[in-house]
């Protein structure tokens, strides 16, 4: 299995949200946690591909033609300082959904913060301009200090957990396609 794994926005062209109080940039905490996802799929024995480029175009094209099997996008969700959790947008394919069910389930369970659930987002860039099962991942708020303390002391679980529903999916859709023949 070959993973393309983005962090979101770029630490030279694009910060993403901000959280000025705590002095935090989406960019940088999407970059760090993208590498600890990675080193958590390497050691399993799973190729990865990482990129973090403001050239939105660049990074799928580089997905699509690298023949990647999976594609994660890692973000930081910013409101009004209070929204709170964890959401997982997808494309709405049977593949984004089951990929976005296992990755989120995983991380719900470690960060314990709201479960926003999974929310179709067809039209997303990085959803709609890759061929294969992709979700965008928003861990949590990053304008919300208490959101980002949670997350903090567990980033480390919050990668594994992100790794465990990548490995977790192709189990997932051999079930799901097991079910199908049976109904
Ligand atoms: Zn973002």
């Amino acid at each position: 299995m070959k993973v393309y794994v983005n962090a979101g926005h770029d630490r030279h062209l694009d910060s993403g949200a901000v959280n000025k109080g705590l002095n935090l940039r989406e960019c940088d905490a999407a970059y760090e946690l993208a590498c600890l996802v990675k080193k958590y799929l390497e050691g399993n024995g799973i190729a990865v591909l990482f990129g973090q480029k403001d050239d939105l175009y660049a990074v799928c094209d580089e997905a699509n033609r690298e023949d990647c099997d999976l594609f994660i996008s890692l973000h930081f969700n910013a409101f009004n300082g209070r929204a709170s959790g964890t959401e997982t947008l997808i494309s709405g394919s049977t593949g984004s959904l089951m990929l976005g069910h296992c990755i989120q389930s995983n991380l719900r369970a470690v960060l314990n913060l709201p479960n926003r659930g999974l929310k179709e987002r067809p039209g997303l860039f990085v959803l709609r301009s890759t061929v294969m099962p992709a979700v965008l991942v928003e861990v949590c708020f990053i304008d919300n200090d208490f959101d980002w303390r949670r997350y903090a002391v567990h980033k480390d679980d919050a990668a594994r957990a992100i790794a465990t529903g990548i490995m977790q999916y192709p189990g997932q859709m051999k079930g799901a396609a097991l079910w199908g023949e049976a109904a």
